[in-house]
């Protein structure tokens, strides 16, 4: 089986000093993207699904094409849960085969937050499965899920210490500035409430939100110990735009394996860079 669990993948980043992308991907194509580029560049990689990618694209069928490119490329791979919600749904994926889930509790009051993803990781655990889940509240939009920038809600450290010793999660989503979607205007991550996290959560930090933020940011957030690194717009973006160019100068194309190739390129290289941002390049 070449489908794992993001648990070692997160655990030797924490321990070298970098983080491992978590892509979004789609369909065929976009998950052929950052598996290949992550293959080239020897590069550990997570990608991810929400819920409605997996209505999209199916299952069975992302766990076949994950598992069949895993086995070509020789790159165990981790097919990320993102952004579940619901016992039940993820019980579902991890019996198909999932070794790894996001469950999302952020939105409800922290007790039943508590007791929800509680559940998960006693159940994910018998399955060697990892769990991550989210203690404050990402601005943006996640999917058909809308949360409006004045209700976000940061991470408060005590109460994440608390938080990850009652569930027993394996990572810890925490919200210090960033947003879903695209960013209107710079963002300003609170680096020294991570700092606060990470001297008093042990388990590795995720960062969602990371399309469009500089470079330097995210380097900063890993250097105080984020671990996982989640970009899902920046891939969209640039892969749909290219496929309008494309379009726009060829209207007549109509055979996928052309008009794809430029929108899988221009994919390609924001997958690259985000690896090389991350400082993951070779340490598969
Ligand atoms: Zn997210």
């Amino acid at each position: 089986m070449f489908i794992i669990s993001s648990k070692n993948l997160l655990l030797k980043a924490q321990r070298e000093g970098y983080a491992v992308p978590a892509f979004n991907i789609h369909n065929l194509e976009t998950l052929q993207v950052v598996v290949e580029t992550a293959s080239e560049m020897r590069a550990p990689l997570i990608v991810a699904g929400t819920p409605g990618t997996f209505v999209y694209a199916g299952t069975g069928n992302l766990l076949a094409l994950a598992n069949d490119m895993a086995h070509h490329y020789n790159h165990p791979l981790a097919v990320h849960l993102d952004h579940h919600e619901k016992l039940a749904d993820i019980q579902h994926k991890v019996m198909a085969g999932v070794r790894s889930a996001m469950i999302d509790g952020s939105h409800l009051p922290f007790e039943e937050n508590v007791a929800l993803v509680k559940s998960v990781t006693d159940f994910c655990h018998r399955y060697d499965a990892s769990v991550e889940a989210e203690l404050g509240r990402l601005s943006g939009q996640e999917d058909d899920f809308i949360v409006e920038s004045k209700n976000a809600l940061y991470t408060h450290p005590a109460q994440a210490s608390e938080f990850v010793a009652r569930t027993g999660i394996d990572s810890l989503a925490v919200a210090i500035g960033t947003a879903h979607g695209l960013y209107r205007a710079q963002p300003k991550l609170d680096f020294e409430r991570l700092a606060k996290i990470r001297a008093v959560v042990g388990v590795p930090l995720v960062l969602h939100g990371a399309s469009g933020l500089p470079a330097g940011d995210i380097q900063k957030a890993i250097a105080l110990g984020i671990c996982k690194v989640n970009i899902a717009t920046e891939l969209k973006m640039a892969f749909s735009a290219e496929l309008k160019r494309y379009f726009n100068e060829h209207p007549e194309a109509s055979d996928p394996r052309h008009y794809m190739q430029p929108a899988k390129l221009a994919m390609k290289e924001v997958v690259r860079k985000a690896i090389l941002h991350c400082g993951c390049e070779g340490k598969l």
